[in-house]
């Protein structure tokens, strides 16, 4: 009989984490070894009834106690740990074998990159973790033998469409073959809106994206294009690609998810229904395929597959996140931290959505930009974003808040 392999799900309360779910519930492949969530206690609890981890993090010690007092009947075998070093603990445990890395932002760093460290399968959803760390990141990949899935659709298709030979990222060399890739990028709920009402918009409207439903963070991000600003360094490091070997295309029907061309004037695409369970069901079952419950593709029923240039005025983050990509690991960690604080501040209607491309920008150009600050070590990274973090709430408005 096989032994399943044991996974770690970094973020299960989360739209990634319940799809992920949702496809291992199809299939007797994995055994769930650790959940872990912010402070969600209540859809954990639900969590842990059906899959009886034998860890169950809460980050937030309050939400860990409630949970631990609510699974005595559901899950009494379950161990409820918090605190951020037990998302640590539960990633790199010697009897986990893969890690699916779906926490949102800078704060699924530390677990992210100590599962890459310790040699475990990465499933990385969680792309902030990795532009944040990029070099010491692929590094890790490279040299302690863990195998990097990218989940996010766009990098998960062009991983589908690269040649077998040359595939898993932190081992990709570059390609004379391989002209560059294309992503596609949906343009979000704004992509069409007159550009002066942009200002005016609101957190409800941000957040309404029109192909895809996920957390409140990256909707916003699709709304901006920082996401795609984002995705595009992302591609950079998995691919070992130069930034001017990456092209962004809007495609409004989110059904061709990516592309890659070859110097032959080939164009590989991968399609499929907007619905994250796709590559979360290929990364699983890796280098198998496995149904993941999402709807096939009706090529008929799809329509026109539309693409178009993206509009810089319209969406300036993309072009701050082409030029944080030009400028090297610095610039992308503050890019990436004044990101995170700047759509917190939009969210919690401290800010205006045109503000979020004015604070990114001010705090990428800002005095601290002309520092050529080195990024060797895991605290390195962490100071540059600690103190782009402090400027961008500065300008938010929100210096006083935690
Ligand atoms: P989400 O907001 O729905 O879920 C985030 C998860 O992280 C939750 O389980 C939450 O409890 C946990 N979390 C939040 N803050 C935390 C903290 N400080 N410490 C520990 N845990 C914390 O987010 P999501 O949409 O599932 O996105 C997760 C990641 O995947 C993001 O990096 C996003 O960019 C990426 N991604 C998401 C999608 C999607 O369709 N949702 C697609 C591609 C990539
Ligand atoms: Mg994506």
């Amino acid at each position: 009989m096989s032994v399943r392999p044991n996974i770690t799900l970094l973020g299960s309360t989360g739209s990634i984490g319940q799809n992920t779910l949702d496809v291992l519930s199809r299939h007797d492949s994995h055994r769930v070894f650790a959940l872990t969530a912010c402070s969600d206690h209540e859809r954990m609890r639900e969590q842990c009834a059906m899959w009886q981890p034998e860890y169950a993090v809460m980050v937030d010690p309050d939400a860990a106690r409630r949970l631990e007092a609510s699974l005595t009947t559901v899950a009494p075998r379950t161990r409820v740990l918090s605190g951020q070093d037990a998302l640590l603990r539960v990633a790199v445990d010697p009897a986990v074998d893969s890690v699916m890395a779906a926490i949102v932002g800078a704060a699924g760093l530390p677990a992210t990159l100590a599962a890459a460290r310790h040699g475990k399968k990465v499933l990385l959803a969680n792309k902030e973790a990795l532009i944040m760390a990029g070099p010491l990141f692929m590094a890790a990949v490279r040299d302690c033998g863990a195998v990097l899935l990218p989940i996010d659709s766009e990098h998960n298709a062009v991983f589908q469409c690269l040649p077998d030979n040359n595939r898993l990222p932190g081992r990709i060399e570059p390609s004379r073959e391989v002209r560059r890739i294309v992503l596609t990028a949906s343009g979000g709920p704004f992509l069409d809106l007159p550009a002066e009402q942009l200002p005016a918009v609101t957190v409800a409207e941000a957040c309404r994206h029109p192909n895809w439903s996920m957390g409140q963070k990256i909707s916003v991000d699709s709304a901006t294009m920082m996401n795609k600003g984002l995705e595009l360094i992302e591609a950079c490091y998995l691919f070992a690609l130069p930034p001017h070997q990456v092209d962004v295309l809007i495609h409004p029907q989110s059904t061709v998810h990516s592309l890659v061309e070859y110097c032959d004037g080939s164009m590989l695409a991968q399609l499929g229904s907007p619905d994250m369970r796709v590559p979360i069901a290929h990364a699983l079952a890796w280098p198998g395929r496995q149904p993941s419950g999402a709807d096939f593709l009706d090529l008929v029923r799809a329509g026109d597959l539309q693409f178009r240039e993206p509009d810089p005025v319209q969406f300036p983050c993309l072009r701050l996140g082409r030029e944080a990509a030009r400028a090297g690991p610095a610039a992308i960690i503050r890019l990436n931290a004044a990101n995170e604080v700047a759509v917190e501040a939009f969210l919690a209607g401290a800010i205006g959505f045109m503000e979020i491309p004015a604070i990114i920008e001010s705090v990428l150009h800002g005095p601290e930009s002309a520092a050529d600050d080195p990024v060797r070590e895991l605290e390195d990274v962490l100071a540059i974003d600690r103190l782009a973090r402090a400027q961008a709430r500065e300008l938010s408005g929100i210096a006083g808040r935690s």
